[in-house]
């Protein structure tokens, strides 16, 4: 019987971070969302990854209700599609602020806690598009293969303590990011088209992503860090 613990799931209000928190919950662990929009049954924090001050408040929020944060799965995210020429700065300065800043400030906000128990989970959820490049996204390319990055070095850094840090990168799953995407025909082909050349020939689902940040938090994944873990139904291999 697991034992219970508290995780924080950002971007718990939709798509794969929803789905997330609700394996989490049904793997019988008590589950926070953090997001600019919370929804759903989970205790909800209201705040912007990018804001330390506000994610600092929601995290000290989630400790007062639940308890001390060990799992950390940052979902949060952000797309953005241009040409590289057409991407100002300001666009530039966002999307790395959402995908990567975000991540940063995060997980320093809830690394206390995991030092203090000796024991912790960090799942960073970055993108295929890190292991296989994608026109006109270059400010989100280069935000995600920073997490990757930053999982290993932090891997690294915090295995003597007890933390495991991994990511996910999802490649192609069904949610209202990649269907915004599809809508403004911004996907190369629409997501029948994509399944054509997916070798499962399926798009993929939030609980796919779930499943696999539910193994990588649970015991039997204490020996698994500083992975970055594809789950794309092989477009990436
Ligand atoms: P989504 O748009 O359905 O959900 C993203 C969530 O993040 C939303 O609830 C949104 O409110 C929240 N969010 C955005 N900016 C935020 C901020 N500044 N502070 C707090 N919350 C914020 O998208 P999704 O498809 O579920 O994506 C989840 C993660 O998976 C993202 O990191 C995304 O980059 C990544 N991803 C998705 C796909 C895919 O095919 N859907 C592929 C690769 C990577």
């Amino acid at each position: 019987m697991a034992v219970t613990k508290t995780a924080v799931v950002t971007g718990g209000g939709s798509g794969i971070g929803k789905a997330i928190a609700e394996r989490l919950t049904a793997d019988g662990h008590q589950v926070a969302v953090l997001d600019l929009n919370p929804t759903g049954s989970f205790f909800g924090q209201k705040a912007d990854v990018t804001d330390p001050d506000q994610v600092n408040g929601a995290l000290d929020a989630v400790r007062q209700e639940l308890g001390p944060v060990t799992i950390l799965v940052n979902a949060a995210g952000l797309d953005g599609f241009n040409r590289f020429d057409r991407i100002d700065f300001a666009a530039w300065k966002r999307v790395i602020d959402v995908n990567l800043n975000g991540v940063y400030h995060c997980i320093q906000a809830a690394l206390p806690d995991m030092v203090e128990a000796k024991w912790g989970r960090i799942v960073n959820i970055s993108s295929s598009s890190a292991h296989s490049g994608q026109p006109f996204m270059a400010h989100y390319v280069a935000a995600k293969s920073a997490v990757n990055g930053l999982t290993k070095a932090l891997a690294l850094e915090l295995g003597p303590r007890g933390i495991t840090v991994n990511a996910v990168p999802p490649g192609f799953i069904d949610t209202p990011m990649l269907r915004g995407a599809e809508a403004k025909e911004l996907l190369g082909g629409t997501v029948e088209d994509h399944i054509k050349r997916t070798p499962v020939r399926r798009v993929g689902r939030p609980e796919d992503i779930a499943a696999a940040c539910s193994f990588l938090i649970s015991e039997d994944a204490g020996y698994i860090t500083g992975q970055i873990l594809g789950v794309n139904g092989g477009r990436n291999t």
